[in-house]
């Protein structure tokens, strides 16, 4: 049996090595000519670290990350409203890691290479669709390069990991159209600076109506005066967006206006934003959940399946839970085609929840509370605005639909939420 995966993001390489660790073969075969590592910063929270570490990378991940140690929210004032722990702050087994994109990939590539094979990524390779028969599936593919078209390449399975826009996904559901846009546009960066709040906070300001920023750091000590990599992301209502392109150059005359006043005694936010190394813009966009993910040895993992919001850190976390569900399916079940369909009942219901949860309640929904009740104005003390309870049960409730509440993660591994 051999897996053939379309794609080498953080889905199809963690599909690779956790599959390996079932002892089953797979080989990836990736678009990009060469894998760099792009993108700016995600979060690994406690169930995708728990994966992780089940596949011996929590060494090479610490090296690369920062272990984050709080959420702290705030208004536009810089009126602190909450705060909680987080990881092994609040008393996870499992760590909580803020990393660059590029640095997790590279730490899963090279661990897919250490330990199948130089030559079980493939780069260079598009897929452009799929076929199948009673007895395995094949993936399609161009030379990205050439535009040749190259030989299709047989599994016993084809698992689409080719992200938001998937080729395969389209081929499954072409009447979908493209990702919806969610009202809300994104500027994003990484600034070098000195460690603020407590050096490992991931902070959430203001509101997505006047201009919301995420904050948090994701390299330690990135030069001699001890400075930071600091992701954020600014997010704020428009009808005004393009089509998600991951290297989109933003400007930051489009979106600074909205920070200019956040002058706050543990971040100068305007003069953080101008030191950013570049400006990139994304729209925030998702798809509505698949009535199926899976047909006969062909499946949907990651963005690819479940494309959400990024308001929850959970887009790289549910891909990586996904591997496992699928390679524990696919050691469990003789028949590979059902071993897809219960890799599908494990998933595909727990992930939309995570969609619609991060449309509607995601952790952030804490600030729109906040913006609401105060009708957008300082207040004099957090308790007249929203109980201190209130805002603890928004944290708690998405925790368990995303399925990193501390008692899912008590008992052996299990990839899901509720
Ligand atoms: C370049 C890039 C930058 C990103 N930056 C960020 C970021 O800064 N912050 C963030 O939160 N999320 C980012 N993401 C998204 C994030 O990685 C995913 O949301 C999440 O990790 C789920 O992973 P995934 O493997 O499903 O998708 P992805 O990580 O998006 O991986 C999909 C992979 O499939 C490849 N691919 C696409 N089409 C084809 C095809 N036809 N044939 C073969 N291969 C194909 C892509 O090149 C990519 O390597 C980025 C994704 C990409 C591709």
């Amino acid at each position: 049996m051999e897996v053939v995966i379309v794609g080498g993001g953080i889905g199809g390489l963690t599909l690779a090595l956790t599959l390996d660790k079932a002892g089953i073969p797979s080989r990836v075969f990736e678009s990009s000519p060469e894998i760099k590592p792009i993108g700016v910063g995600i979060n690994l929270l406690p169930h995708a670290t728990k994966e992780l570490a089940r596949l011996g990378l929590d060494k090479d991940l610490a090296r690369v990350a920062v272990e984050t140690r709080e959420a702290v929210f705030f208004n536009r004032f810089g009126q602190l409203i909450y705060r909680e722990p987080l990881g092994c702050a609040a008393g996870y087994e499992q760590p909580q890691f803020s990393v660059h994109r590029g640095d997790l990939q590279m730490v899963l590539l090279d661990a897919v290479r250490r330990r199948l094979g130089e030559d079980r990524v493939l780069s260079g390779w598009k897929c452009v669709g799929f076929e199948q028969d009673a007895t395995g599936a094949a993936a399609l593919f161009r030379s990205t390069v050439t535009g040749e078209g190259l030989a299709p390449q047989r599994g016993s399975v084809v698992v689409a990991c080719d992200g938001i826009h998937s080729v395969i996904r389209k081929q499954l559901h072409p009447g979908e159209g493209e990702p919806l846009y969610s009202g809300v546009n994104m500027w994003r960066g990484v600034t070098r600076w000195p460690a603020f709040l407590s050096g490992a906070s991931m902070v959430r300001a203001g509101w997505l109506k006047c201009g919301k920023m995420v904050i948090y750091p994701i390299r330690e000590r990135i030069d001699a005066e001890g400075r930071q990599l600091v992701n954020w992301v600014a997010e704020i209502e428009t009808p005004r967006h393009q089509q998600r392109d991951w290297n989109r150059r933003g400007s930051l005359d489009d979106f600074l206006g909205a920070f200019e006043e956040w002058h706050f005694d543990w971040l100068d936010v305007p003069a953080f934003i101008r030191a950013a190394d570049a400006v990139l813009e994304f729209p925030m966009v998702d798809q509505d959940p698949l009535p199926f993910w899976t047909q006969g040895r062909v499946t949907l993992l990651g963005d690819a399946a479940h494309p959400m919001v990024p308001r929850g850190s959970n887009g790289a976390g549910q891909a990586i839970l996904d591997a496992r569900a699928l390679a524990d399916a696919l050691v469990t079940h003789r028949d590979p085609a059902e071993a897809l369909q219960a890799y599908e009942a494990k998933r595909r219901e727990a992930t939309a929840n995570v969609v619609r949860m991060n449309r509607q309640n995601p952790p952030d929904a804490i600030l729109r509370e906040v913006f609401v009740r105060s009708g957008d104005r300082p207040f004099e003390r957090i308790e007249d605005v929203i109980p201190i309870e209130e805002l603890k049960a928004i944290s708690e409730r998405y925790k368990r639909v995303a399925g990193y509440d501390r008692e899912s993660l008590s008992g052996p591994a299990a990839a899901g939420g509720k």
